[in-house]
């Protein structure tokens, strides 16, 4: 990450409000995910927690494949270069026009999500003399104590509750326009506990083998819904990835003895794109009210809505964030508030701050914005210009929503 004066320097050549991917950054955090795990995991990018352009092209090449959760994301993440077999399709909703998308553009598994879904598939696949290659995805009935964000145990739209697991794979495999490959299981995310992420991913073992035993397969795709978390919060550290690596040890030692035809995919979006991006936003005024310094910023929640708290947190807790703009503590802190710039009370993006001073003019650079942030953020609410998203990438910046042919 670089360092203020750097941030100050992009906000006045690229305009606030802007998103700055450091690409190289994520290309690192791919690199320690294969290192951490010796190479026993391949890495996919989820491209719903950053599906700009530039950021797709950036992974090409570092990351092994990509998940995508829509028809939109699957041509996306096509027109950046990714080939056709690099790509799985996940989502609860798959429209039958997508399902023709995914057969007819050839990609490598379509993520099945009930057993409707993988009939109107097979129909599909069959009308068009192919036979498409899917994953089952579980739905796992419980998560590991202090797991963290989950979707586990509830009723979920995801998957195939593993409840029904069996009697739902034997319809399965009989339908003649697709052919089962391997196995997906992702219950939940931003877990921050080695612990836990090895036991959850040991979970999904258990199901991913019940359900190779059931169907006779040898599979030969596991994907392993990540679930690691990034400290977004002041209060929160790392993941230790080489804890994580220790305690998941015996479980990857089983799969090699039990699926040993299996590539094992860990799929993340957040681990690999969160940290390397960073939402610029500039002061437009201040306010002290009521004993409280507000600054009034030029984005808000249209801009970054999980940092206004309102992307399926519990609670609104500030972003990791500076004043760029200060020089380092050279003021007595002092506590304030950011708004951002919508007639509603909701659009706060900090409280209780501490910035060594706030003036209007400061830029102020919220950390760990590359993930759920310019595409997860509802930019038409209240009509400002929409947030704008660049790539650093050495000392090259540009565009990341522009597609570029000459690279
Ligand atoms: C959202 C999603 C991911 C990515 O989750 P992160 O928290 O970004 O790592 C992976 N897999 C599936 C199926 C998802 O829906």
């Amino acid at each position: 990450m670089s360092g203020g004066r750097d941030l100050e320097r992009l906000a006045d050549m690229v305009g606030t409000p802007s998103y700055i991917y450091f690409v190289e950054d994520a290309r690192q955090r791919v690199a320690a995910l294969k290192n951490a795990f010796e190479g026993a995991f391949e890495v996919s990018y989820a491209v719903k927690s950053n599906p700009a352009h530039g950021v797709l092209r950036a992974l090409l090449g570092h990351a092994d494949t990509v998940d995508v959760s829509s028809g939109g994301e699957v041509l996306r993440a096509l027109e950046a270069g990714w080939s056709p077999k690099t790509i799985s399709f996940t989502g609860p909703g798959k429209r039958e026009s997508e399902l023709r998308l995914a057969v007819t553009k050839g990609i490598g598994e379509v993520v099945v999500e009930s057993v409707d879904e993988a009939r109107l598939l097979s129909r599909i696949a069959d009308e068009h003399g192919h036979r498409q290659q899917i994953l089952v995805r579980i739905a796992p009935t419980r998560v590991p104590p202090g797991f963290g964000d989950t979707m586990s145990g509830k009723p979920v739209a995801f998957g195939i509750d593993e409840e029904v697991l069996e009697a739902a794979l034997d319809e399965l495999v009989s339908l003649p326009g697709i052919e089962l490959v391997g196995f997906h299981a992702y219950s939940g995310t931003q877990c921050l506990r080695s612990d836990a992420i090895a036991a959850n991913w040991a979970i999904f073992k258990e199901l991913f083998l019940r359900a190779a035993a059931s169907t006779g397969i040898a599979p030969r795709k596991l994907i392993f819904g990540s679930g690691i978390g990034i400290p977004y919060h002041a209060e929160q550290t790392q993941v230790d990835l080489a804890a994580v690596a220790e305690a998941a040890r015996p479980m990857l030692a089983e799969l090699r003895d039990k699926a040993p035809d299996a590539t094992l995919v860990l799929e993340t979006g957040r681990y690999v794109i969160g940290e390397a991006g960073v939402l610029l936003t500039r002061v437009l005024r201040t306010k002290d009210s009521r004993g409280t310094r507000i600054g009034i910023c030029d984005a808000g929640l249209n801009s970054h809505l999980a940092a206004a708290g309102l992307f399926g947190m519990l609670m609104r807790r500030n972003y990791r964030m500076q004043n760029v703009s200060a020089p380092a503590a050279t003021e007595p802190a002092g506590l304030v508030q950011l708004s951002g710039p919508l007639c509603t009370s909701i659009d706060v993006l900090a409280r209780n701050a501490s910035f060594s001073r706030l003036e209007a003019g400061d830029v102020i650079a919220i950390e760990c914005s590359g993930a759920y942030g310019a595409s997860a953020s509802p930019s038409e609410f209240i009509s400002h210009p929409r947030v704008t998203e660049w790539i650093v990438d050495g000392a090259e910046i540009y565009d990341a929503r522009i597609p570029r042919r000459d690279t």
